[in-house]
């Protein structure tokens, strides 16, 4: 209706430092009611080749500033985010669906620290230098920005990680164009309405609202954009590699996982049963990092069992908004019959659903009852090339199986396309170090879960992404780097 529209929040494009209307919108939903509540700019090849410009034009100014210049600015927008973290992360919580606890303790203050972080990381690099004696030389290698960064995140983390690339891209002093998720565009908006008083000069950030296949692929495809950091699903990072591919882009790509968390019979339950819920259903389960396979050795299995599924069924569905509630909505009706047929995959194929989707009914809100919501599900006696077992599902499902030794569970835990994290419980410190050793993520986490030093390596072997993010790694991708030869 024409009231109904009124209402609705209209997002714009930020291109050269400025808001511009598009000619036409998506829709974009409330996952927690089921209401449209925002028009999200459904930008093509011409608004991208808008931002492209606008970039390309910063970038001589922008890369010629001193890093430390730069790290003020990065400083100051961080501390701008801080001042409205409340209204941040309300926004983050309404349009992503997520609970709004999540939103205030995670999303928002690791998108202010991501700015933070890379403020300060920018200003300690060194590069190297290696002398010839005999030959007279001195050899040393000099950094400098590569130009228009294209940037393009997800819908799980929304500013989290789109800030993760905006922050070195432009400490090192690139200009980006960066395409948010359509399904969770406000927060990249309401950031971009503070870049101009944190004094980040017209068009080194511009951001471009729209889809994958129209906006994303504009930016993927063209000519002045060299680099392209993507995360996102393996899918569409094989659709990016092949339409950059003429182009011979760089590329950095975060892709999705199948988590193994091991849990050997020494491990201490009071820590690992806690933790390893939380890796399994934090965020509905909609970290790349979530947890979705549990292996569990023999001599523990039903003790962990009984244990996890009673915890998990303490877990509290329901509006978002409600400070109490542990699990908010899932993205999409789409997405969530999505998860929900994985379920339905494993009982048809044998599996016991022990709590959850099918087997506990769910009550919610009366706000709340078109919402996309899900019960944590734990799934138990899924066989290994179960689809449960070997696809990325995304959502707040869990496989527990049984296994008896080290070799075997390094093998089966291994035996995934994926390889992005995998955590292992044990008190044995040979075991764990042994065990890490082997398995093939980019990611272990002994003892724990999701604790992260921004300095090291983040991200994914085989099918979960190539190239790292990080303090250096960050750097590394951003720059172009040249060896220069001085003979004296
Ligand atoms: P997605 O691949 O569908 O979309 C990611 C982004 O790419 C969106 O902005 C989308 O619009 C865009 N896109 C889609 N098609 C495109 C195309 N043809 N060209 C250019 N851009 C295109 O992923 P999603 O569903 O938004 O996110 C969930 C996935 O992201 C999961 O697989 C998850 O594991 C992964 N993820 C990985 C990490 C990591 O760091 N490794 C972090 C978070 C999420």
């Amino acid at each position: 209706t024409m009231a109904h529209s009124k209402a609705l929040l209209v997002l714009e494009n930020f291109i050269g430092g400025k808001f511009v209307t598009c000619s036409s919108y998506i829709d974009s939903y409330n996952p927690s009611t089921g209401d449209v509540y925002c028009r999200v700019p459904d930008s093509g090849k011409e608004e991208v080749e808008a931002a492209v410009k606008a970039a390309k034009d910063a970038f001589p100014i922008w890369s010629s500033k001193s890093p430390l210049e730069r790290s003020r600015i990065l400083n100051k927008l961080a501390d701008l985010i801080e001042h409205d973290l409340e209204a941040f992360a309300q926004a983050e919580s309404k349009d992503q669906g997520k609970t709004i606890t999540f939103a205030r303790t995670v999303d928002i203050p690791r998108a202010v620290y991501n700015f933070r972080f890379f403020a300060s990381s920018i200003l300690h690099h060194t590069t190297e230098c290696t002398e010839m004696a005999t030959m007279g030389c001195v050899h040393y290698t000099s950094r400098a920005p590569v130009g228009v960064a294209g940037l393009i995140s997800p819908w799980n983390l929304p500013l989290y990680l789109l800030t993760w690339k905006i922050a070195p891209a432009i400490a090192c002093g690139n200009t980006v164009v960066a395409k948010p998720s359509e399904m969770t565009s406000v927060t990249a908006w309401m950031m971009c309405k503070l870049l101009e008083k944190a004094g980040v000069p017209h068009g080194v950030v511009n951001v471009v609202f729209g889809t994958g296949a129209k906006t994303g692929e504009a930016l993927v495809c063209h000519p002045d954009v060299p680099l392209i950091s993507f995360t996102g699903s393996t899918l569409t990072a094989q659709r990016i590699m092949e339409k950059s591919a003429p182009h011979c882009k760089r590329l950095s790509l975060e892709l999705g996982g199948k988590n193994p968390a091991i849990i050997f019979d020494d491990a201490d339950l009071t820590q690992c049963i806690p933790m390893t819920l939380r890796s399994s259903f934090a965020n509905q389960g909609e970290i790349c990092l979530c947890t979705s396979r549990i292996f569990v050795q023999r001599g523990i299995y039903s003790e962990f069992l009984k244990r996890f599924v009673a915890e998990a069924k303490k877990w509290k569905v329901g509006n978002p908004s409600d400070p109490t509630v542990d699990v908010g909505a899932l993205i999409s009706e789409e997405h969530l019959e999505k998860v929900r047929s994985y379920v339905k995959k494993a009982q048809a194929e044998g599996a016991r659903v022990l709590c959850g989707e099918g087997v506990d009914s769910l009550t919610l809100p009366a706000g709340n009852q078109k919402g996309y919501f899900m019960l944590p599900t734990v799934i138990a006696e899924v066989k290994d090339e179960s689809c449960c077992m070997q696809e990325e599902i995304f959502g707040p499902v869990t496989c527990v199986v049984a296994f008896d030794t080290e070799e075997e569970v390094i093998k089966r835990a291994n035996s995934v396309k994926y390889g992005l994290a995998a955590t292992v419980w044990s008190s044995n410190v040979g075991r764990v170090h042994r065990v890490a050793q082997r398995l093939q993520a980019g990611l272990v986490w002994t003892n724990c879960w999701l604790v992260r030093d921004l300095n090291l390596p983040f991200g994914g072997m085989k099918a979960s992404g190539i190239g790292r993010e990080g303090a250096k790694d960050s750097y590394e991708f951003f720059t172009e780097v040249k060896t220069i030869t001085i003979k004296h």
